[in-house]
């Protein structure tokens, strides 16, 4: 937690739950990741975080912008970007959203399949187009499946067509999975890009872009790899791939930037176990699955938790959160320990809880209001 956020919850003492996100250590995360890539463009994926103080701050650091949906599109365009620096990334597009992204001066679009293709060039004449692939995800703690991304051959194909459809064949992307922990996972989809440029040019489409997609880690409980390491795998194996004849490079970090700006307060509702003599305390917080905390999903991702009574006695726990729904049960497996100091009305904070919270908060089931957001 940043002393700004630190100060904040002190002083205002807001009501729970809440999301309160220092800005500042936003910016600090683009200013370390340019330094790792300093040879990226910068795309921020909105969707971790859309809020206006977050785009801003971005904006005025000179961040392109990844946007999923025309409403994310509008969102980066009303907090000041340029048009010419937004990627409509999303590989599942309404062709009408396309039209209106195109109509206001978008001119970035990813596809996956031959349909999106066409819409793309009866919507978007002339625009820059970048086909995602189908990548190993191994490593990722949230991994993102078959449903984006194509398999090489079949873009290659696809690629072809989108020249020939009078589009720009701009590059190729890919996203090894969200809180990517291997810095191999990135080597080893630059090495299945670069077949793909040279097979290509083969054919006479002469591509100019690789977009990294996102999946830069943040520390939750346990460490991750610095960013520098991700920075030095990455262009080690572009330099050796590409060697001089490097593309431009395209990074679409989500979590990165925005996660460990924020913390989630909140207040322990209940504290109480099954039977007398049984060692596990359920703890039951003002915030769950419905919340907000949707990555907890599998207990894929796991936040560190930090309380008034830290450094006393501790026992084991499971969490859960507030509403009537069972899957609303945050950490069973996953030996989390709280102080057995812990008690009903007590403020805790989940850490790193910047990325893939507010939006994710459910609207008001079992009466419980989406989490309160400070931006500070
Ligand atoms: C979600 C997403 C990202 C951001 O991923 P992070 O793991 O948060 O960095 C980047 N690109 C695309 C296409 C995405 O869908």
């Amino acid at each position: 937690m940043t002393p700004k956020v630190a100060r904040f919850l002190a002083k205002v003492q807001p009501a729970t739950p809440c999301l309160v996100l220092d800005v500042d250590r936003v910016e600090e995360n683009f200013r370390r990741l340019k330094s790792a890539l300093p040879l990226a463009r910068i795309y921020y994926a909105v969707k971790a975080n859309p809020a206006a103080p977050i785009l801003e701050r971005l904006t005025g650091l000179g961040s392109f912008f990844d946007a999923a949906s025309l409403r994310e599109v509008e969102m980066c365009l009303e907090s000041g970007a340029q048009p010419a620096r937004i990627s409509y990334g999303n590989t599942i597009k309404k062709e009408r959203d396309i039209a209106a992204a195109f109509a206001a001066g978008v001119r970035m679009f990813a596809f996956d399949s031959e349909a999106e293709l066409q819409k793309l060039a009866r919507s978007a004449p002339g625009a820059s187009v970048y086909c995602r692939i189908l990548v190993g995800n191994d490593g990722a703690e949230w991994p993102l499946s078959r449903k984006f991304g194509c398999e090489a051959e079949m873009a290659r194909g696809l690629m072809v067509q989108a020249k020939a459809l009078g589009l720009d064949a701009f590059g190729l992307s890919f996203h090894v999975g969200s809180q990517q922990v291997k810095t191999a996972a990135y080597e080893a989809a630059i090495a299945k890009v670069a077949m793909l440029f040279t097979d290509l040019s083969e054919a006479g489409v002469k591509l100019r872009m690789v977009n990294l997609g996102g999946g830069y880690p943040v520390r939750y409980k346990s460490e991750v790899p610095e960013i520098g390491a991700f920075g030095d795998a990455i262009m080690g194996a572009m330099t050796k791939h590409f060697g001089n004849a490097l593309p431009e490079i395209v990074v679409e970090p989500g979590r990165f930037l925005v996660a460990d700006a924020g913390v989630v307060q909140s207040e322990v509702v209940l504290v109480s176990r099954k039977g007398a003599d049984d060692p596990v305390r359920w703890v039951y917080l003002d915030i769950g699955r419905f919340g907000g905390l949707a990555e907890t999903e599998g207990e894929a991702i796991k936040y560190a938790i930090a309380t008034a009574h830290d450094g006393t006695q501790e026992g084991p726990v499971t969490i859960a959160g507030p509403t009537c729904d069972s899957t609303d049960t945050l950490y069973e497996k996953s030996n989390y320990r709280l102080p057995l100091a812990l008690r009903d009305g007590d403020r805790i904070e989940l850490l790193a809880t910047g990325a893939y919270v507010t939006t994710y908060a459910s609207q008001k089931f079992n009466g419980f209001s989406p989490l309160d957001e400070h931006y500070i």
